[in-house]
């Protein structure tokens, strides 16, 4: 296996794109914010086999942060990042700053309106706009054919969808599955931020996926009912906080009143000072899709 390319200027990450593309070269990007779990390896596994080269970036975007949001304590190591990388065979690992992201001057910024308003977006509006943002700078600048996101973010995969669309990126975008722990955590970078106690009440959003699942393969459709059980449910755990809990078209992203096909049930829940999500597309005979 060849060594990992650390990279951490834009000008010499666009310059080697180029020449990988010169070469006829199938580049694929994963975008993460670092500090690597399971997840992001999976997304890159799928990387390595579609494509030639596989550049992952690390960059915590401060546009997707609000005012007091941890910006600066959101936990950061390149080392274990890099030595995790090359373990399963990433060619680049970029790096840039955020003074080489935005420097000085900088005033340019890219707005997908409806799909970034519901869910995230309530709670914090400048989120999608800090996401599409840089995910069309990181293209420019990486080039790739392909760009892995991981449906744990599954408003952000439709965001990031409807920009390639809306603005005729030639780039393949591809969802992965969310992969959890094995007693169903949806893994997170921000995981390590949960004492024991908490991470117990974290795993709620996932026993509320699975509670929704049985309640509308038993008949149970009217989202109403829904939502005030799994609520409920949530609720019952120490340290809980609701920020959301919606059952919405999985393209759209409008709110439903029925589960008559295809549902997204998307979780946004505070635990201690965490805010940990969560979704599932569920259909009407209550079978889990993603
Ligand atoms: P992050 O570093 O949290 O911004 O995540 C980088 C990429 O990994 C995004 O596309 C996420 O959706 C994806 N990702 C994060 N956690 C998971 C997970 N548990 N399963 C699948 N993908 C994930």
């Amino acid at each position: 296996m060849s060594e990992i390319r650390l990279v951490q200027s834009v000008k010499e990450m666009s310059s080697l794109a180029e020449a990988f593309r010169k070469e006829g070269k199938r580049i694929v990007l994963v975008p993460t914010m670092g500090y690597f779990h399971q997840g992001h390896l999976a997304l890159m596994k799928a990387g390595k086999n579609l494509g030639d080269k596989l550049v992952v970036s690390i960059f915590v975007n401060p546009l997707q942060f609000g005012m007091k949001e941890g910006f600066y304590r959101y936990p950061r190591d390149l080392e274990r990042d890099q030595k995790m990388a090359e373990d399963v065979g990433v060619d680049v690992l970029f790096v840039p700053s955020s003074e080489e992201m935005y420097p000085q001057g900088f005033q340019t910024y890219v707005e997908v309106e409806k799909l970034s308003k519901p869910l995230c977006g309530i709670s914090r509006p400048w989120l999608f706009r800090g996401v599409a943002t840089v995910v069309l700078k990181l293209f420019n600048i990486v080039k790739p054919h392909v760009g892995i996101f991981g449906l744990k973010d599954y408003q952000q995969f439709l965001v990031i969808k409807r920009m390639v669309k809306d603005l005729n990126l030639d780039i393949e975008i591809v969802g992965h599955p969310t992969v959890r722990e094995p007693d169903g955590l949806a893994m997170s970078s921000r995981n390590v931020y949960l004492s024991p106690e908490e991470r117990d009440s974290a795993l709620s959003l996932y026993r509320a996926i699975l509670r929704a699942k049985e309640l509308i393969s038993s008949g149970v459709k009217d989202v109403a009912i829904l939502k005030e059980n799994l609520e409920e449910l949530i609720l019952s755990h120490p340290y809980t906080r609701i920020d959301y809990i919606e059952f919405v078209d999985p393209e759209t992203l409008e709110s439903v009143k029925e589960v008559k096909g295809p549902t997204l049930l998307a979780l946004a829940v505070y635990v201690g000072l965490a805010r940990v999500l969560d979704n599932a597309v569920i259909n009407e005979r209550g079978e889990i899709l993603s």
